[in-house]
Order: structure tokens, then C-alpha cells, then sequence
């Protein structure tokens, strides 16, 4: 158990530190585990078990090669006073509506917490695989990821850090969080690109043999902090049943009881770990796969087809702004029944041309996901409803899941207990959030607007986003997409 083997390519296995190290599978594939382990401790434990408590009973399924003090070490450290809620991933009860928070780290966005406990898991996967060099994180980012992984990995010893973002794809908030950050390893790179630009740019760079040789002459070896990497993946299993166990503690379920949960998805790892969940044994009966205007997936789980050549669309919710979701092809391997060579036939075809298609057999083994998505209008009317309503504040991400649950709800007629997996802080989309709110906000802009958030919030801002229009900007890079690989090699 806790051995990897690629999407691609039918290996031998490897350790969970090695596939942590690497990032990606030689051949081009994503690691996945050789077989999802069933939990080891019974549900109705899940209530008694603090939040580090449970990340080391998941974690050290899926790692089992790190050593019980080392994984716990790791997790102590990561999930510490950092977050600003003593639970980690507190599940709100609106009265109507069970929001599972994942925005009290110290960047505001769910990818905190992966990406907290990353750097430890990757020094520690250094350690065991002997590896010398110092490890290059290579990071695209479409809002989010970028300054999470920033936050992880500023000043961590025997490591560096580049992160590129498109430069006109995200908000304000999140563009000067990245740009301010401190550290002598960190640097931050605007590209004149989108977030698939980003992300195809540096899975190449990854993959690059050529490459990888120059610079390990220069004592360096890549890896990715994105969530093709199982570092990332794993940590954000952890929360699902979090978010059951706070479930059984509230009663509002019965031991065993299935829930449903809304995802809002870009990437696909979120609503990947969410599934993980669930082969576990997590008592899971829909995942609700909410997409913004990018609906590439919202098409695929209706007609078997995935399909990239269409428009891109800049929305309200940034972080889903994406047309190649990464983490699907691991779901394809299991769906496709660990079919490799059917996976690396597809994602051939994706790169190609663009788009595929699965197997009749692959969609019936889709029958527990459920596509759904909704536009800026759509997500900006529920921002106001919900906080009129039920007197709480969503970010647009979190607003985008919520609009495709009054829908599936509506339609499906699915009175199951449902989870709304809530990503960012509103904090974060100052401009989106308030102006969805009122007009009068519309002319200003979003670090006035974080003041405005506060005032009708009556609660202090967070730390993360606190004086961040006075902080001075410490990264001044762009480049084309063309330049990417020189952009690394100039830093190196
Ligand atoms: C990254 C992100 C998402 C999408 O998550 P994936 O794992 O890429 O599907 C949704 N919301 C927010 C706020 C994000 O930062």
C-alpha cells in the first residue's frame, strides 16, 4: 500500500516521497495511487478526531513510507496558528445551507491547505530519496495556487520557488498578494497568456529531459507545487471527512448517512480528492462538479466528450478559468478500469486536436458525478440572495457551486444533505462580491472595497489581505508564453 504508478505507463510502482519529489511521471503521465486504501478507523470516530488528528490517519495511508514522527511533524507544523479558525476547516450551518470553509489560511483560498503542508513533504521527501539539489518549484497558477504556494515555501532552505500567473487573469487582491510577497527563493512572473498557457508552459518545462539535465549541472531539480503533483492532491482528502465528522457532531447526520457535496471546480483536483473520499469509504452519494462559463466539464459528464476548442472566457471567478483540468486524466485511469494505454491515447487526442472521447463503459462508471455550472449573472444573483437570506457572505467560486446546487436541486429533486465546499474568502473578490451586492460599489476598486467588506461584515479583515495596497511590490518580471523556459533558466 502507498505505492504510485503513473496514468500513463504501467510501472512497477514508486514511493510516495519519490512521486512527491518528481511531481510527474517521466513519460508524461500524473501518479496515482496503485490501490485507494479504505479507511482504518470507523465513521462514527470521525467526530472525536481534531483536524491533525485525521490528517495523519489519511495521509499516512496514501504516505506510508514516511515515518509515523515525520508525518506528524509535518502536519503539526502546517496546520498550526496560521489559520485563523482553531478547527482548520470549520463547516458552517446557515440555518438552510452547510458550508464547508476552507479559506482560514493564511492566503485566503483553499489551496492553503495542501499547500501548507507541501514544503514540509517535500523536504522530507528530499531527505528520503537522497536527492542533493535543490528543488525548483515550478508553479502556473490561475489566482490562487500561485500565492499559497508562495506563502509555503518562502525561505524554506534547499528549495526555490517561480510562480507564473496570466497577468490579465486575475483579481486585483490576488495580483498584489503574489507581487508583494517576501523571500530571496520566490519569484513571481506575469505572463502574456491564460491560465492553460501557464500550465501547458510549465508541464513542458517539467517534462523537458534536455533541460532538467542543464540545470541539475547547476544543482537543481524541478518539481511542481500544481495538483498534479500528489503532495497537493493527498492533504485535501483530509477535509471531506472533516467536514462529515463536524456533520455528525452538530447532528445533522446519522452515522452512515450519504451527503452530497458541490464542488467548484477548475482543475479538477478539489472535486478529484473529494472522489478519493468516497472510494475510501466516505459516504458520499453525488459530487457535484459546478463549473463557471468554462464549462468544458460541465459538457463532458453530459455527452462522454471532452472538448478545449472554444472560447475562453475571463469570469467573476478566476481560479476556475480553465480549459484543460490537469487532474481528469487521473480520473479517466480509473474510470477507464487503469487502462493506460486508453489514457495516453486520449490525452494524445487532447493535445492534438484538442478534444476525445471516453467509452460508453467510462460513462457508466460517471454515474456518481453530476455536472452543473452557472454564469457571472447567475453567480453574482445568488452572492446577494444568500447574503440577504441567510446573512452570509460567499466569494464568486463558492457562489458558482451554490448556483449549480439550486439548479440540481430543482431538477434532481435530491433532498440528500449537501455540503457547498466554500474555496476563497470574499476578501479575496472584493470588486465581484460587492458589486453583486449593490452599484454603488461599481466605481471603486478592490482595496477601497476591502474596507467597504469590512465595514457591512462588522468583523476585522483578515490578516492576509490586511494593508496589502501599502505593501511594497517586490516582483517586476513578464514574459510571453514563448519565453517561459527562458524566463526559468535567466533565474537559475
Ligand atoms: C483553485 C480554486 C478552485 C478550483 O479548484 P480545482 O482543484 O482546480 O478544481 C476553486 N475555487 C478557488 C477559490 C480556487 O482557488
Amino acid at each position: 500500500m502507498g505505492m504510485y504508478t503513473s496514468t500513463r505507463k504501467k510501472i512497477e510502482g514508486v514511493t510516495s516521497t519519490a512521486a512527491i519529489l518528481q511531481g510527474i511521471s517521466e513519460e508524461g503521465g500524473l501518479f496515482v495511487p496503485k490501490t485507494i486504501p479504505p479507511i482504518d478507523f470507523k465513521l462514527e470516530e470521525l467526530s472525536k478526531l481534531t483536524y491533525k488528528q485525521l490528517a495523519y490517519h489519511i495521509m499516512n495511508l496514501f504516505f506510508s513510507n514516511i515515518h509515523k514522527e515525520d508525518l506528524e511533524r509535518c502536519i503539526e507544523k502546517a496546520y498550526d496558528n496560521k489559520f485563523d479558525d482553531s478547527s482548520i476547516a470549520p463547516v458552517r450551518n446557515t440555518g438552510n445551507t452547510y458550508f464547508l470553509e476552507l479559506f482560514h489560511g493564511p492566503t485566503l483560498a483553499f489551496k492553503d491547505m495542501a499547500l501548507s503542508i507541501l514544503p514540509y513533504l517535500m523536504l522530507i521527501s528530499k531527505q528520503y530519496e537522497n536527492e542533493e539539489n535543490d528543488i525548483v518549484i515550478l508553479t502556473a497558477t490561475s489566482g490562487d495556487t500561485g500565492k499559497a504556494a508562495l506563502e509555503g515555501f518562502a525561505n524554506v532552505q534547499g528549495t526555490k520557488i517561480i510562480v507564473f500567473f496570466p497577468e490579465d487573469g486575475v483579481s486585483e487582491v490576488q495580483k498584489r498578494q503574489m507581487l508583494t510577497q517576501k523571500g530571496e527563493n520566490t519569484f513571481v512572473v506575469g505572463i502574456k497568456g491564460n491560465f492553460d498557457d501557464a500550465q501547458t508552459g510549465v508541464k513542458s518545462i517539467l517534462g523537458n529531459a534536455e533541460l532538467e539535465a542543464k540545470i541539475q549541472s547547476k544543482g537543481y531539480k524541478f518539481s511542481s507545487a500544481n495538483s498534479i503533483n500528489i503532495g497537493r492532491l493527498i492533504p485535501q482528502v483530509v477535509y471531506y471527512f472533516c467536514a462529515y465528522g463536524q456533520m455528525l457532531n452538530q447532528n445533522e447526520i446519522e452515522v452512515g448517512e450519504m451527503i452530497n457535496v458541490v464542488v467548484p471546480t477548475g482543475n479538477f483536483g478539489n472535486i478529484l480528492a473529494a472522489f478519493y473520499a468516497k472510494q475510501m469509504g466516505l459516504p458520499i452519494k453525488k459530487l457535484i462538479c459546478a463549473s463557471n462559463e468554462n464549462k468544458v466539464l460541465f459538457d463532458f459528464f453530459k455527452t462522454g466528450t471532452y472538448d478545449r476548442n472554444r472560447k475562453f472566457h475571463l469570469t467573476a471567478s478566476p481560479s476556475m478559468d480553465i480549459l484543460v483540468s490537469s487532474n481528469l486524466e487521473r480520473l479517466l485511469y480509473h474510470i477507464s478500469g487503469e487502462d493506460v494505454d486508453k489514457v495516453t491515447e486520449m490525452m494524445n487526442a487532447l493535445k492534438e486536436k484538442g478534444n476525445y472521447q471516453i467509452t460508453d463503459k467510462m460513462r457508466e462508471n460517471l454515474k456518481d458525478f453530476y455536472g452543473g455550472y452557472a454564469d457571472d449573472i447567475e453567480t453574482k444573483k445568488v452572492i446577494r440572495s444568500v447574503y440577504e437570506k441567510e446573512g452570509y457572505l460567499m466569494d464568486t467560486h463558492t457562489a458558482v457551486a451554490y448556483a449549480v446546487y439550486e439548479k440540481y436541486h430543482l431538477n434532481q429533486k435530491d433532498d440528500t444533505k449537501t455540503i457547498i465546499v466554500s474555496t476563497a474568502s470574499p476578501y479575496k473578490f472584493t470588486h465581484s462580491v460587492m458589486s453583486a451586492l449593490d452599484e454603488k460599489y461599481n466605481h471603486m476598486n478592490d482595496f477601497a472595497l476591502l474596507h467597504e467588506m469590512e465595514k457591512i461584515l462588522e468583523e476585522k479583515m483578515p490578516y492576509g489581505v490586511k494593508d496589502i495596497e501599502k505593501k511594497p511590490i517586490c516582483h517586476h518580471k513578464t514574459c510571453e508564453v514563448m519565453e517561459m523556459q527562458k524566463t526559468v533558466l535567466e533565474i537559475l
